[in-house]
């Protein structure tokens, strides 16, 4: 696919020459075709589509307490048919039209994305697409680690740049209630090793703090990755999903984190690298390495949210904590072209208005919204 159009009020041909003008105009969900995109389009708050996230499954070998608690995700609930999953192919034909709109940066995530039988094929889907300046997109993935020693070289080889591995604990009977499974930390340590030794570099690795539990932990972690290469990020606890029973109470913020690093090492601000970074950054004075903070409940970040999601039956979500999302499987499954498809993405993004983590509040939290092991982080 070398051109996109998509739908805006516009007369036809009107803004044509004007490039990615067109992207500046609201989708009316009508109207007629006009201009190719040649940059990112736009949200309603004006934020570009720069991030894609694909959940590629909605099952886990762990049950996180703050993710998947074992009342709820237990022996007898009922996970996505394998039939209603996107197949690797219809994945990378999403992908594909949305790096036509502007997406740069691609994330596997799930459930557990290494799960899913075969995904080193998938990546290496992935990473055959350009930009349209020839560019390969950035495409990483989050994973628990458990699988990642067996499979880190051949996501390598299949052209995965880097991994985030999940862990929330050193101390192994703490790590089993966090994650409540049997895998022991040096499993997951293993995994992190094995793709920074194999060039999934820097690894970063992504720390749920939840206060009173393993908020003890922060300082031991801190101590263990200075000097690895590795970057340590801790995240705030969210209320993500209905299930997890969040309360306020529990969230550590990523001030009381860093004072509490500091107590130990002498920190400094790293500058963000690029417009949506998630994760404020700092440095060891030292010399010993980055950690980052991710602080979506202290200091909210949507003002810079460039990131759509891919549910793995093939729904487009627009925020972390929203409701419902936009079917597009249906147009992939039922002859749909890739300009079709190409309008209902851009007109999807272009009315995009979410701010939830700006909103929250009492009346938020108690929402529906969907699950994080369903749509990833
Ligand atoms: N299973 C993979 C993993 O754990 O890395 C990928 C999916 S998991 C949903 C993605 C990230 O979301 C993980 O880093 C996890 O710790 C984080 N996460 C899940 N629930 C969370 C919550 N309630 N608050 C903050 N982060 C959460
Ligand atoms: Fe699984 Fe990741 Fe959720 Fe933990 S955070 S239950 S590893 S999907
Ligand atoms: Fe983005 Fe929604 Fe998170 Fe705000 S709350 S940063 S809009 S995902």
């Amino acid at each position: 696919m070398s051109k996109v159009f998509y739908l805006t009020p516009e007369p036809a041909g009107a803004d044509a020459a004007a490039g990615n003008r067109a992207s500046e105009v609201v989708a009316s969900g009508q109207g007629a075709y006009t201009g190719t995109v040649e940059g990112p389009v736009l949200d309603a708050r004006r934020r570009p589509l720069h991030d894609l996230r694909i959940s590629v499954t909605d099952r886990c070998n762990f049950r996180c307490t703050y993710c998947m608690p074992r009342e709820v995700f237990g022996a007898d609930y009922e996970f996505m048919p394998h039939a209603s999953l996107l197949s690797f192919e219809e994945i990378t034909r999403v992908a594909s039209v949305a790096v036509q709109l502007g997406v740069r940066k691609i994330r596997l995530t799930g459930g557990e994305p290494l799960l899913r039988k075969d995904i080193q094929k998938l990546v290496a889907m992935l990473a055959a697409l350009r930009a349209p300046d020839g560019q390969p997109i950035d495409l990483t993935l989050t994973t628990n680690g458990t699988l990642l020693a067996r499979k880190a070289q051949a996501l390598k080889d299949a052209g995965l740049r880097r991994v985030t591995v999940s862990l929330d604990a050193l101390d192994d009977t703490l790590f089993e209630r966090m994650s409540d499974s049997r895998v022991s930390v040096s499993t997951v340590l293993a995994g992190i090793e094995e793709a920074g030794r194999v060039g999934l570099a820097p690894v970063k690795v992504n720390m749920v703090v939840r206060k009173g539990l393993n908020d003890q932990q922060i300082v031991p972690m801190a101590t263990h990755f200075r000097h690895s290469g590795h970057v340590l990020r801790f995240i705030e606890y969210m209320d993500v999903g209905s299930t997890n029973g969040w309360n306020l109470q529990e969230v550590l913020t990523g001030a009381a984190i860093l004072e509490r690093i500091g107590e130990h090492y002498q920190l400094e601000p790293v500058k963000s690298q690029y417009r949506g970074e998630v994760a404020g950054r700092y440095r060891y004075v030292d010399g010993a390495g980055e950690i980052g903070l991710i602080t979506s409940v202290s200091q909210p970040f949507c003002g810079d949210c460039t990131r759509a999601r891919l549910s793995p039956e093939g729904k487009l979500f627009m925020c972390l904590f929203a409701n419902m999302g936009h079917d597009i499987r249906e147009l992939l499954r039922n002859g749909g072209t890739d300009q079709q498809l190409a309008h209902r993405m851009a007109g999807i993004w272009q009315v995009r208005n979410d701010n939830y983590s700006e909103q929250r509040g009492k009346e938020t939290t108690q929402r529906q919204k969907i699950e994080m092991s369903y749509i990833g982080g």
